[in-house]
Parts: C-alpha cells; structure tokens; sequence
C-alpha cells in the first residue's frame, strides 16, 4: 500500500467536490480525534455535490487521522470505483454506504462507529433510553438493524434501507451505530449525540442506583424541540471544529 505523501498527484477536481473532500476528511479526523475509532474500521461516506450516484469513502486501511481530501476513494452506487485510486475499497463500507444513500435522496453524508459504548447499547434488549438530552435527541426517531454478520452481501442493503425507513439515525445490533445526515456536519453533530447518549447509558447502568428514564411524552417533547431548526445542526460549530484541527495537523485538507 503506498503511504500518503507517496499517492499520484491529484487530478483537477471541481470546487464543489473539494470543498465536500475536506469537509469529510475532517469528519474522519474528528472522529479520531474524539476517540470514536475502531482503527482502520468503520468508515464515513459523503454523496459527490452534483453527482448522485457517486460517493466519497475512506481509503481502506488508513487510520482515520492519516485521512486526506485527496486520498478519498471515489465510487458509485454500484461498487465500480469511479476515477483510479492507489487505494482498497472497504466492501462492507461499500454494501453499508450505497445502501443509505441509494434510498435516501435527502441524506448526504452516512457516517458509522464501533465505539465501546455505542456496541454495548446496541446488545441491550431495550435499546437507548431517554437518560439524558442526547438521548432524548433520539427518542421515537431510533431506527434498529438487526446484526446478519458482517455486511458483506449486497442481499443486506435492502434490509438496511427497510430497517432505517425515513429515521437520521439507527443502532445495528451487536455491531454498532449509524447516522445519516443532510451534510457532513449535520452527521457529525448526529453522531456526537448518540454516542455520548450511549456513553451516560453505559455509565448510568454501572451506577448501584436505579436508573430513572424521562417519561415518554417529555422525551418527545425534549426531540421536538431539538428537531425543530435541525437545519443548522453542526453548522454553527463546525468552523471551530476545522480551527481546532487546524492547530493539530491541517494535512486533512491536502
Ligand atoms: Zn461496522
């Protein structure tokens, strides 16, 4: 496999493309950076602007903080790579990926984890609880996939699509979570939110006190309330959240 700086030199890509290249490179390097990695595994897609059928994904076997605008793989709904790349296709990020974004007209960016706490919900019978805010972000708007082994089969993606249906956001079971966004930071800000609500779950059920869930109405209520302008969620953060890498390593953006 050829290290980063050791790629071809990159083709002219058009603004729109670039833009959506760094702003899903950051996404990954977020992603490490907040300790949601599963090394090489997983993996965060973005639809290519002006190009429906084609989608961003990571170059398979780089950790997500080695992660470039430019070494992203391109490809189509189908498998087939799109424009020539030094890199592997993860073919369960692929079967996942396609799934999502071949049903969902809306969702631009899918993003998925196996964060410790995010596969320890995703084992328990009653799902995510409406502990905490963030949990409440998600109350009635939790979709479940149930775990068929590792997503391999494009057969699964029609479950998939069926298991998501119209939600932002789904638990596969014994595996982990997925969130579907409008765009890379509406993802983000997504997938900030399940994983901490699954994190105060993992340590309020460690607690010797009983847990106290919120009453449903007032987890519908609280998800009302947050879904109402959704619009600008991860919007209003993310040019803090660039800063932020910045200062770290800004090689994202190359
Ligand atoms: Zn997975």
């Amino acid at each position: 496999m050829p290290s980063v700086t050791k790629m071809k030199p990159r083709k002219k890509i058009p603004a729109a493309e670039w833009e959506a290249r760094v702003d899903l490179a950051a996404c990954y390097r977020l992603v490490a950076q907040y300790g949601m990695t599963d090394l090489a595994l997983t993996h965060i897609s973005a639809r290519v602007p002006g190009h429906a059928d084609h989608f961003l994904l990571n170059p398979y076997g780089l950790l997500f903080d080695e992660i470039t605008a430019s070494s992203l793989v391109k490809i189509d709904l189908d498998g087939s790579v799109v424009e020539e790349s030094d890199f592997e296709v993860n073919r369960a990020g692929y079967v996942i990926h396609s799934a999502i974004l071949a049903a969902r007209p809306d969702v631009s960016c899918v993003l998925h984890t196996h964060t410790i706490a995010g596969m320890a919900v995703s084992a328990q019978a009653e799902g995510l609880l409406p502990l905490a805010q963030c949990s409440m972000r998600f109350h009635n708007r939790l979709a479940y996939h149930d775990f068929e082994g590792i997503s391999l089969d494009t057969d699964e993606r029609s479950r998939l699509q069926a298991s998501l249906g119209d939600k932002y956001a789904m638990m596969l079971r014994n595996h982990g979570l997925l969130v579907a966004g409008r765009s890379v930071q509406e993802a983000w800000s997504l997938n900030w939110s399940l994983e901490r609500a699954c994190q105060v779950q993992v340590a309020a059920q460690g607690s010797s006190t009983k847990v106290v869930p919120a009453p449903a109405e007032v987890a519908e209520h609280t998800a009302q309330q947050m879904w109402r302008g959704n619009d600008l969620a991860g919007k209003r953060e993310w040019p803090s959240l660039l800063r932020q890498l910045d200062k770290v390593d800004p090689s994202y953006r190359e």
